[in-house]
């Protein structure tokens, strides 16, 4: 696994449905450490869903935007812009809270 990383593998967030170890893409193709190269490995949809971004990593992205939203809030003064700001908190919070709910 490590060999295949070290010559330009990429990790993917999909199994081998033999063996169950983490396929590898490389050189273009899905290839399985164990099992050697897998063709069809996925089927479109899946392939779709490994373009987008994992919900872990929207969920991380949503909450530094809040850290960083609310670090402004601390320092806003401005009654129209302190609005905007918790405006934008709650549209975030929404979706975290969408997110949670899958
Ligand atoms: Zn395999």
């Amino acid at each position: 696994m490590a060999e295949m990383l070290l010559a330009g593998g990429k990790m993917l967030s999909l199994h081998c449905a033999t063996c169950k170890s983490p396929l590898f893409e490389y050189k273009g193709k899905v290839v399985c450490p164990i099992c050697g190269e897998k063709t069809k490995a996925t089927t479109p949809e899946k392939a779709e869903l490994r373009a987008m971004p994992a919900i872990g990593e929207i969920e991380g992205i949503l909450l530094e935007k809040l850290n960083q939203l609310a670090a402004e809030l601390k320092r806003e003064g401005d009654r129209r812009t302190l609005a905007e700001l918790l405006g934008l908190m709650k549209s975030i919070l929404e979706v975290l809270e969408k997110l949670k709910a899958r």
